[in-house]
């Protein structure tokens, strides 16, 4: 019997096995697919953000930024001596409209309870700040410029925890688990993504196509925080000398990772132009597209214990931050399972019982 399995070796999957092995824990990582073709971290946009709604996902943000910041101090091995993720810290910008505004005023209660360091201001006055941005129909807008919040590049952060975890004597190997009731372990973690509902059939987590443009523009912003327009749903940051632009349009059931082509034109394009007057000059130069893990009941994380099994635990439905939570869940699922709770931060919010009781905790901030 194995002490620790866990399915799935994607940046959540390492990140717990890198804090288990951390606490002795003897970690085996199932991966179905090592080269992470159409694995959801390696196809998102990078971004560590703490403006969310709830306090929860505030104080993961936060942890986010902290743990980023000592990679290269608790991520380094022998054989990885300098690990990286290639920290962009130009901040986040978030507008919003008249239908939000009252919605982000008190989310920026929680943001000044958390002590989140965010600023707020008028629509009116962004243009002071971002000179480039036409605030036209712009409410109020929220922001920080004191390197707490950016992107990384995710391949790089998953390979740093990813060597830190096997030099701690964690092990990955190649398989594609079937049911879970096929592992034989004292504890068994499901960290399969946007494939959950295959291995849980009670968690309704599943893969959602998004599309991200590559742009590029005569005129260059390399100071440009990531920015969402909450009135289109559009969101963009620099790319070193290009752009990438996120669509808001996504599609359930797709078997493909087809781009959505169209959506440029007809829906990214005219709201970047609208917004950044110099993205009239726009020119696409690529695009992908990857799966959120969408949990379809309350877009918020689902972490902690399954009431239906003795040693099973779940980490999932991240609906596009799973990325900049992995470090806090990986850390939280640790404290649940080698002490019984949550010692950090206390996630129970995002408990299993939720789902099954279908008790809704909607993260407004989904982008
Ligand atoms: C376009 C896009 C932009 C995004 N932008 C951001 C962002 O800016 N910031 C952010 O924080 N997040 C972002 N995300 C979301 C983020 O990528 C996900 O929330 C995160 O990757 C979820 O991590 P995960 O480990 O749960 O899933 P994954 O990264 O998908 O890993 C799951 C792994 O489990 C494996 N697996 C599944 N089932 C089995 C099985 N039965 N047996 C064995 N292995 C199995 C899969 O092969 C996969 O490798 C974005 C996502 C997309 C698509």
């Amino acid at each position: 019997m194995d002490d620790v399995v866990i399915v799935g070796g994607g940046i959540i999957g390492t990140a717990t096995a890198y804090f288990l092995s951390k606490e002795g824990r003897k970690v085996k990582v199932i991966e179905k697919d090592p080269t992470y073709k159409t694995a959801s971290f390696p196809l998102s946009l990078g971004g560590f953000r703490r403006q969310f709604f709830q306090t929860e996902n505030i104080l993961l943000g936060k942890f986010a930024r902290e743990f980023i910041f000592q990679i290269p101090k608790l991520l380094k091995t022998e054989k990885n001596p300098k690990p990286t993720a290639s920290m962009v810290t130009n901040g986040y910008l978030l507008m919003f409209g008249p239908e939000h505004a009252e919605e982000q005023y008190k989310a920026l209660e929680n943001h000044k309870a958390c002590e989140a360091g965010t600023k707020n201001i008028k629509g009116a006055e962004i243009s002071k700040i971002f000179p480039y941005i036409n605030n036209e129909g712009i409410e109020t807008a929220t922001y920080t410029d004191s390197k707490i919040e950016g992107w990384i590049d995710p391949f790089m952060f998953h390979n740093a925890f990813k060597s830190k975890a096997m030099e701690l004597g964690a092990e990955f190997i190649k398989g594609d688990v079937k049911s879970i009731e096929d592992i034989k372990a004292k504890t068994i973690i499901s960290a399969a993504g946007c494939w959950t509902n295959e291995l849980l059939k009670d968690i309704p987590v599943f893969p959602q196509k998004h599309t991200v443009f590559r742009v590029k523009c005569p005129k260059h912003f390399p100071e440009m925080p990531l920015t969402g327009d909450l009135t289109t749903g559009v969101y963009w940051r620099p790319e070193g000398k290009e752009y990438l632009a996120g669509s808001p349009i996504s599609k359930w059931d797709c078997e493909d990772l087809e781009p959505e082509w169209n959506d440029f034109e007809e829906l990214v394009w005219p709201a970047l132009a609208k917004r950044i007057p110099a993205f009239e000059e726009l020119k696409l130069t690529g695009g992908w597209a990857g799966y959120y893990d969408t949990n379809k009941l309350d877009n918020n994380a689902i972490v902690g214990k399954h009431p239906g099994y003795d040693n099973v635990y779940l980490a999932t439905g991240f609906t596009g931050r799973g990325l900049m939570q992995s470090p806090g869940i990986g850390r939280g699922l640790t404290e649940l399972i080698t002490t019984g709770s949550y010692q950090s931060i206390d996630l129970n919010c995002f408990g299993v019982e939720r789902i099954l009781n279908k008790q809704e905790r909607i993260e407004p901030y989904v982008l």
